[in-house]
């Protein structure tokens, strides 16, 4: 295990850098969307090191030219793996690209993990082993209210589950925006982050185009689970 603090991980000093990493699984997520786990070997743990919220780079060559694409990383910090999710974009260059080809087995450029777009709720003994050991952190009643729309909930999700696990006097009120049901990423991680905190965490999907029997409103909302 690192020793490495949430400082490290997000200081601008942390020299973002490429490194060729291996894809350990692609799970479909929808129609249109993949999450990607990518293996950390022990040599690049100190690189890879992140905090819930932030997102990595990849780098690929496609018609000739490079392309570099920015994804969230949608799970709480796990030694020796990061996941991402890549939603299709409608005439998009990388994103279908990816989702039609990236497999297990496959490598490709990732940049370190960065941004400050965190909750100094969402770390783990991962990233700050020592804030993890003060009992003062985390120990108030806390509201919080969580706005994500399609393949936003990524960095949402990470940091809801780091944050709900963390401080266990946390409510989360999640608003998460689709244009229908089928399109709704990461359902069965958001039902059973639903089942684990069933007083804590509240999630209200709205769905803007789902197609309804009753005369249409220009909102449709899902059942508050
Ligand atoms: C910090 C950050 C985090 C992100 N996290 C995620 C994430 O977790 N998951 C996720 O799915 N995405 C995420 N994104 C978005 C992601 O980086 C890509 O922008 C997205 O996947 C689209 O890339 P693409 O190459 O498929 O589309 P591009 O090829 O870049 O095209 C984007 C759009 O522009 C249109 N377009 C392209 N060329 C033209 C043209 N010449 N004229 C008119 N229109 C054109 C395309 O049709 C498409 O709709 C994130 C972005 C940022 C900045």
């Amino acid at each position: 295990m690192t020793t490495t603090t949430t400082e490290a991980a997000t200081s601008p000093r942390r020299r973002a850098s490429f490194r060729p990493l291996t894809i350990r699984e692609v799970r479909p997520l929808t129609d249109n969307a993949v999450e990607v786990t990518f293996a950390i070997p022990d040599e690049l743990t100190d690189d890879f090191n992140y905090v819930s919220g932030q997102y990595v780079a990849l780098r690929t060559e496609l018609e000739g030219k490079e392309v570099r694409r920015s994804y969230s990383i949608c799970a709480e910090p796990t030694p020796g793996e990061l996941r991402i999710a890549i939603k299709r974009d409608v005439g998009g260059l990388f994103s279908n690209w990816a989702n039609d080809n990236l497999q297990a087995g496959h490598v490709i450029d990732v940049m370190s993990p960065t941004g400050a777009f965190i909750s100094q709720h969402a770390m783990t003994a991962l990233n700050d082993p020592e804030a993890m050991a003060q009992e003062s952190i985390d120990s108030g009643l806390s509201r919080y209210v969580a706005f994500a729309a399609g393949s936003g909930i990524t960095p949402v999700l990470a940091i809801a589950k780091a944050l709900l696990a963390r401080n266990p006097h946390a409510y989360l009120n999640l608003v998460y925006s689709n244009r229908a049901a089928m399109d709704v990423m990461f359902v069965e991680e958001l039902a059973d982050l639903k089942d684990r905190y069933p007083t804590r965490l509240a999630i209200h999907h709205l769905l803007s185009r789902e197609q309804r029997l009753s005369p249409p409103t220009p909102v449709a909302s899902m059942p508050t689970s």
